[in-house]
């Protein structure tokens, strides 16, 4: 059985960051996914804008890293705090810096099964092509976007209710367009009647080449921690595909020779389970004029969104006070050695907006990588290494 210090489960954009500052920490490190390569959700549902940047256009550690990477090869375009690129310029900044890090990596591997010995995770099986492997490490963080490998050792987790999970998307990118003026296509979208219901504002991104974008707009309300329910609804999302092609095509001048050249292999699922940790992110905290204890972490400017009614949700708003990522809510309440990361880290649903976009993962992932590398240490610990790799901490 090989042996790391940390093992890292998933390979998105959270634990591409966990994998990096745990490195960077002096852990020997594993990262292994059930794709072909890095990415997840930013990459293979095709999301590949990176929100949640300061108004400075700071996301500190990992995330800058990123930016800078990605910076130098012209691969990046701000949109105010949103930082647009395309899914392989992401995936072989993310591959080139892992490298960078001396991180190994297993692709196409998925996580099979975790044994516990006491309160803590000895060891995972995993399942590359049709081989069974087995990995020990000190300590597991937890990447997967669903608490896959929380759910195997079991951890606690909890299933946010489908009405406050938001609409999963089906995104889809096209080319022909003849210019894109995102106000004036939004101010047009909002007087017509779109043909799928939920859906309330036009949502779409230009991409580097300017005569493509990717679109945001299929929608549908569904249980993501259900296999079925995903097939389901990834099924209806592709049949809203050509509908709203042909209704852009009639509608918008500048859409009139619409053409699709790929849709997002999977479904686009915004938040699915997360882990029961040792102190959750409050409603409260993001609301607080002081940060919550211990944080590490920092988050978006804004809650709500991307409601399963339309885009606004009853309880979305600016956050006004000073919120951060709790040390608590990246720490299984129940598994010693498991810490979690991305959008799968410990939220009242309603305030998941605030921790679950790019750069927010990366925050929560680099804090939860460095914190498996120094066997989850005391927060004074873990604070001066935090700030030692530039992180931001709220
Ligand atoms: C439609 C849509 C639009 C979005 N738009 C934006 C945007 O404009 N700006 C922004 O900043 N954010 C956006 N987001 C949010 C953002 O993309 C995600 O929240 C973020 O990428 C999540 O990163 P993560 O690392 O936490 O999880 P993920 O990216 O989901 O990564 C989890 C990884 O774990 C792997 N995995 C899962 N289970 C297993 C297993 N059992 N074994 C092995 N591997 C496993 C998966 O294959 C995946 O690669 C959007 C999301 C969606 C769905």
């Amino acid at each position: 059985m090989k042996k790391y210090d940390v093992i890292i489960a998933g390979g998105g954009v959270s634990g591409f960051a966990a994998a990096i500052g745990a490195s960077q920490a002096g852990a020997r490190v594993l990262l292994f996914d059930r794709q072909p390569s890095v990415g997840g959700t930013a990459v293979y549902a095709m999301t590949p804008v990176l929100g949640g940047w300061k108004a400075d256009r700071k996301g500190g550690g990992v995330a800058d890293m990123l930016k800078e990477y990605l910076e130098e090869r012209n691969e990046l375009i701000w949109r105010g705090c949103n930082a647009d690129t395309e899914e392989d310029c992401l995936q072989n900044a993310m591959l080139a810096l892992l490298e960078e890090a001396r991180v190994d990596m297993l692709f196409d591997a998925e996580l099979v099964s975790a044994k516990c010995a006491d309160d803590r995770i000895a060891f995972i099986t995993v399942k590359q092509n049709s081989e069974l492997l087995e990995f020990a490490a000190g300590n597991f963080v937890d990447a997967t976007g669903e608490a896959a490998l929380a759910l195997a050792a079991g951890a606690l987790t909890t299933v946010p209710p489908v009405e406050l999970s938001m609409t999963k998307t089906l995104m889809f990118k096209v080319r022909n367009i003849k210019s894109f003026d995102k106000d004036s296509i939004n101010k047009r979208f909002r007087e017509k009647e779109f043909p799928i219901p939920g859906q309330d504002r036009f949502m779409g991104t230009q991409l580097l080449h300017n005569d493509e974008a990717n679109l945001n707009l299929t929608a549908v309300a569904g249980d993501a921690s259900s296999p079925e329910e995903c097939d389901r609804m990834y099924r209806e999302l592709q049949n809203q595909v050509p509908v709203i092609v042909e209704w852009l095509r009639k509608e918008f001048p500048e859409f009139a020779e619409l053409e699709v050249v790929r849709v997002a292999p999977i479904l686009g699922v915004r938040y699915t389970r997360s882990i029961v940790s040792r102190r959750q992110l409050s409603l409260a905290d993001t609301q607080n004029t002081e940060p919550p204890p211990e944080p590490v972490g920092f988050c978006g400017s804004y809650i709500g969104g991307h409601y399963i009614n339309g885009y606004s949700s009853p309880w979305g708003h600016a956050i006004t006070g000073k919120p951060a990522i709790p040390y608590g809510a990246l720490r299984s309440a129940n598994i010693s050695n498991l810490l979690a990361c991305g959008r799968i880290i410990d939220v009242d649903p309603r305030v998941i907006s605030a921790v679950r976009l790019c750069v927010n993962c990366m925050s929560s992932g680099q804090a939860a990588g460095i914190a498996a590398a120094l066997d989850i240490p005391d927060y004074e610990v873990l604070a001066e290494e935090l700030k030692r790799q530039k992180c931001l901490i709220q």
